[in-house]
């Protein structure tokens, strides 16, 4: 069987009195994107500066490509970190940021130019970086990461604040990355990125594992398609209240106003949907109904018992 590229094992993490990481363990394997998601403060970050071997566990393993990870440089070869905030040097010019890094890493001045390419930074490759938008520093913070052909990337929230056009571009990176059967570990709060990119994922809560499965499989376990009804009440007055209690089936977090109209939705597996939609238009005028399928979203609701913001 394949060896894991990432092997966390009842790693605990405490700051002070304050357990960030509860005993979490799991495995990632070469050629998979492994998404990492759970609200502010579930413990995502303390587990990626483990990761990267900026932190040391409290006690448990963490292991990349087999060896420990804390004040490790010969594991530093083989790793790609993309932090959240910018680890770049403002006042230097985007080539002169990745010079520098690639003179740590003895990387050939070729890999520059042809990263600054595939990422489309050649043009202001001599910009300060400080004149860069966020998505170009983002860019070439990827770029940074990628300079010595790492075989696992570490990315923590990579696509947050990005726009869709430039979270795209960063989506296809990890897909190309993939494809070469390297690995990936990737900490999102976006949901739709990680049902579309990873192929399993583990929600973390309170420092602990709470899930980890394939994003489908999640969905068909914690997740439910419901049918969703936009409706103009007659009487906008504690319309709402009511409706929340339609035969029982409509819960509280499932009626909501959405563009001046009242949306309610309907699990498609309980009750008598033809029943309740009766009861719904003697409430106002029924605009429009579909079907919605499970999202991981449900799943984090339910695995976390939070709400997304
Ligand atoms: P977010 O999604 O907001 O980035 P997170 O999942 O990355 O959150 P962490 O930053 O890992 O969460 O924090 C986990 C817990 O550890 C939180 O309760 C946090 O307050 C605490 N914590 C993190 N770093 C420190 C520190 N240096 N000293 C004390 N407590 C800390």
């Amino acid at each position: 069987m394949t060896e894991p590229a990432i092997a966390v094992e009842n790693l605990v993490k405490k700051y002070g009195e304050t357990p960030a990481l509860q005993g979490i363990s799991f495995q990632v394997y070469p050629g998979e994107v492994f998404g990492y998601l759970g609200p502010n403060g579930a413990g995502k970050t303390t587990t990626i500066r483990i990761l990267a071997g900026l932190s040391s566990p409290t006690s448990g393993s963490c292991r990349v490509l087999g060896q420990t990870t804390f004040k490790n440089p010969a594991l530093y070869r083989h790793l790609g970190v993309v932090f959240e905030e910018s680890h770049l040097y403002d006042r230097l010019s985007g080539i002169e940021n990745l010079r520098f890094f690639a003179a740590l890493h003895g990387v050939p001045t070729a890999r520059i130019q042809e990263l600054l390419q595939t990422y489309d930074l050649a043009k202001a490759a001599k910009r300060p970086v400080r004149t860069y938008s966020k998505g170009m520093k983002r860019r070439l913070l990827i770029c940074r990461a990628l300079l010595h052909d790492p075989e696992v990337l570490i990315m923590d929230e990579p696509t947050s604040g990005l726009d869709p056009t430039s979270a795209a571009v960063i989506h296809a990176a990890i897909d190309h990355y993939r494809g070469q059967g390297k690995t990936i570990f990737l900490s999102t709060h976006d949901m739709t990125e990680a049902e579309t990119l990873c192929d399993r994922v583990a929600f973390l809560n309170q420092g602990k594992i709470a899930a980890l499965d394939h994003p489908k499989a999640l969905m068909r376990r914690y997740g439910q398609p419901v049918v969703v009804v936009q409706l103009r009440p007659f009487n906008e007055t504690s319309e709402i209240e009511q409706i929340k209690l339609l035969n029982g089936a409509v819960s509280l977090n499932q009626v909501a106003w959405e563009d001046d109209l009242l949306t309610i939705r309907l699990p498609l597996e309980q009750g008598d949907l033809g029943a309740q939609l009766d009861e719904l238009r003697s409430f106002g005028e029924i605009l429009t109904i579909h079907t919605q399928e499970a999202t991981l979203g449900q799943v984090f609701r339910e695995v976390t018992g939070t709400k997304l913001e």
